[in-house]
């Protein structure tokens, strides 16, 4: 690692003489700076996170469930969190889903012909061999799919929404292909979930009808360009015909594993605060923002405090889980494999917005404790990370709420996060060095306070 570790040195005896490793010999305030002031000024003083995620992209690539990626980014989690010097490094198996994406391709043929930029949806079956040819019909929304439901019999439905945010607009990927298939559709196309992109197609999971009632017909994603051709030709009457070739399948599930690291409690190990990111990502880009800052994040949160030789009162635990992206087997296992544990969770901190500038966090609690970690985020005010609301964790700390465990979900300035979330453009030089140190500064310093609160 390129940092000089003498002034590190430096602080880690500081600290000890400031009276954190003395038992209960409070210093002044006025002998020096606050540990939550010295890990901020180490984060910031560090490029170590980028270095980090430059390692996992270059090591690992792409990081689909049951890729050969997924398999080298546990490997290289394994390994980094040895070298950071954690303890209880681990690897906790999970069973995941395997989708095989295939080769794909999408071409308008009529009124004239031209390649289309498509990824297929995570989960989709494929077409024939040779593909589907159908005209398309183009909606706007699921009342436009209603009102024209007896066009849509052999079509191809194109859904091509309005970006009203994720939260709203990602209902056409999870949702479109059974909506188009009630209605005889043979494919479900929908515009890209993202307020903007450069003709890059997104993809992420959709879902079947779980009672199989409802015929399973191929979905993809268009590029925002795309989309808004077929919608802008099928407008003026045309007649809209596309071929739509997918080689998806869903292979047998395989052993895939959350992995898990330890900053030993020196007063209550047997009490956690749990700093959580997923390690998988999609099959396009690197996962760069989604989750490989997370997981570099968190990381780097735990390498911090060892290498300032701060041991927190409770066990720091860092757990970097499978599967997000598509079912959550990570989340779901280590809710159950933990389940003894859990009680003893004080918090769970989840990292998966990107690694955009830091702006606070959200807090799914009781309303003291949100006020209570809203106070210990007061001193990150010069990070702009002090801003705690009431919300939700995070996807794979969520099935940690059932046990009453507090969850806490990272929050950043990510107006351009939908630019490149699961598309080809979530790649390294989207994330800013600086934006992701100020993160370890802010998330290390949120789990130190937590971890050493009385
Ligand atoms: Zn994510």
């Amino acid at each position: 690692m390129p940092h000089p570790t003498a002034p590190r040195r430096a602080v880690a005896i500081c600290l000890a003489l400031g009276g954190f490793m003395l038992g209960g010999t409070t210093p002044a305030p006025a002998a020096g700076p606050t540990a939550v002031e010295r890990i901020v000024a180490a984060a910031l003083a560090d490029s170590s996170a980028f270095a980090l995620l430059t390692d996992l992209c270059a090591t690992a690539g792409p990081r689909l469930n049951g890729s050969e990626g997924q398999r080298r980014a546990v490997d290289w989690a394994l390994r980094r969190l040895r070298e950071g010097g954690l303890a209880g490094v681990r690897a906790e198996p999970v069973m995941v889903p395997h989708w095989v994406r295939g080769r794909e391709t999408c071409t308008l043929l009529e009124p004239f012909a031209q390649h289309l930029t498509m990824l297929g949806l995570g989960g989709s079956v494929g077409t024939p061999p040779e593909g589907l040819e159908a005209e398309v019909l183009a909606v706007r929304d699921f009342d436009e799919l209603e009102a024209r439901a007896a066009e849509a019999v052999g079509r191809l439905v194109l859904f091509d929404p309005p970006w009203e945010g994720y939260g709203k607009t990602v209902q056409y990927r999870s949702r479109g292909a059974v909506a188009a298939a009630r209605h005889g559709a043979v494919g479900c196309l929908i515009r890209s979930v993202t307020g903007s992109s450069q003709d890059t197609p997104h993809t992420g999971i959709m879902r079947y009808d779980r009672g199989d009632t409802i015929p399973r017909i191929p979905a993809a994603a268009l590029s925002v360009a795309d989309a808004a051709l077929l919608t802008r030709l099928a407008r003026r009457g045309l007649p809209v015909r596309v071929r739509l070739a997918m080689g998806a399948t869903q292979l047998p599930d395989v052993p895939s594993a959350n992995v898990i690291a330890d900053l030993p409690g020196r007063e209550l190990p047997d009490e956690f605060v749990l700093a959580g990111a997923h390690l998988d990502s999609w099959d396009v880009g690197c996962g760069a923002h989604d989750d490989g800052a997370g997981c570099a994040i968190v990381m780097e949160a735990a390498f911090l405090l060892k290498r300032l030789g701060l041991a927190p009162r409770r066990t720091l635990r860092v757990v970097l889980f499978a599967d997000e992206e598509m079912t959550q087997q990570g989340g779901r296992a280590y809710a159950r494999d933990h389940a003894a544990e859990l009680p003893r969770h004080r918090a769970a901190l989840e990292c998966d917005s990107g690694g955009f500038a830091p702006a606070g966090f959200t807090v799914q609690a009781d309303s003291a404790t949100v006020a209570r970690f809203a106070a210990l985020a007061a001193p990150l005010a010069p990070l702009g990370a002090d801003a705690v609301t009431p919300g939700g964790g995070g996807v794979d700390i969520s099935f940690l709420a059932e046990a009453g465990v507090p969850l806490i979900g990272h929050r950043v300035h990510g107006e351009h996060y939908f630019d490149v979330h699961h598309s080809p453009a979530d790649t390294l030089e989207k994330v800013d060095p600086a934006d992701l140190q100020r993160n370890v500064a802010a998330v290390a310093a949120l789990l130190w306070s937590i971890a050493e609160a009385p």
